[in-house]
């Protein structure tokens, strides 16, 4: 059985929307959340949530609206906690019954209901690399969630592990 940790997916879809977030809210940080699904141990990013970035100077830094994120965690919560990232393979089944392959939301799109686990963050350095900024590194819980920074039209993908951000493979996936 695979274990957890595997590299992540990211679908084009979700990319593309990420990078449109960021163009559309230049020169501030765009932020919101990763939503998706644990296939075989392994995430997969399918849909993004934009979020309202409430920071006191949001060209310089982020922070996520907390009823967005509120939401995401109750909506989460309510359909169970079989599917967490932090769950290892173990411990169930990573993708429940209700939604197929080919089935998720459309990216960009709101994803209530449509069976989605919030997988991480996203956010954007307006005149930045797509690395994490001593800010974020001093911000992140190490929760092992995945962070996508947008910087220059590309997103690159990092873990927030117990030792710090390591910096993933941009798997791509169709969808
Ligand atoms: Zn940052």
């Amino acid at each position: 059985m695979p274990k957890m940790g595997m590299d992540p997916q990211l679908t084009r879809g979700a990319l593309a929307a990420m990078v449109a977030e960021a163009a559309r809210a230049h020169p501030n940080e765009a932020c919101g959340l990763l939503l998706g699904r644990v296939e075989d141990g392994a995430e997969r990013i399918t849909a993004i949530r934009p979020a309202a970035n409430v920071a006191a100077d949001p060209t310089r830094h982020f922070e996520i609206d907390p009823a967005t994120l509120i939401a995401a965690l109750r909506a989460e919560r309510e359909r169970g906690p079989e599917r967490g990232p932090e769950r290892g393979p173990e411990l169930g089944p990573e993708r429940g019954p209700e939604l197929g392959p080919e089935l998720g939301p459309e990216p960009g799109k709101a994803a209530d209901g449509q069976g989605d686990v919030l997988l991480g963050w996203y956010h954007s350095h307006p005149a930045g690399e797509a690395t994490p900024s001593a800010t974020d590194s001093a911000c992140a819980p190490r929760d092992g969630r995945l962070w996508a920074i947008i910087a220059r039209g590309t997103v690159r993908l990092w873990r927030d592990g117990a030792q710090g951000f390591e910096m993933l493979p941009t798997r791509l996936a169709d969808g």
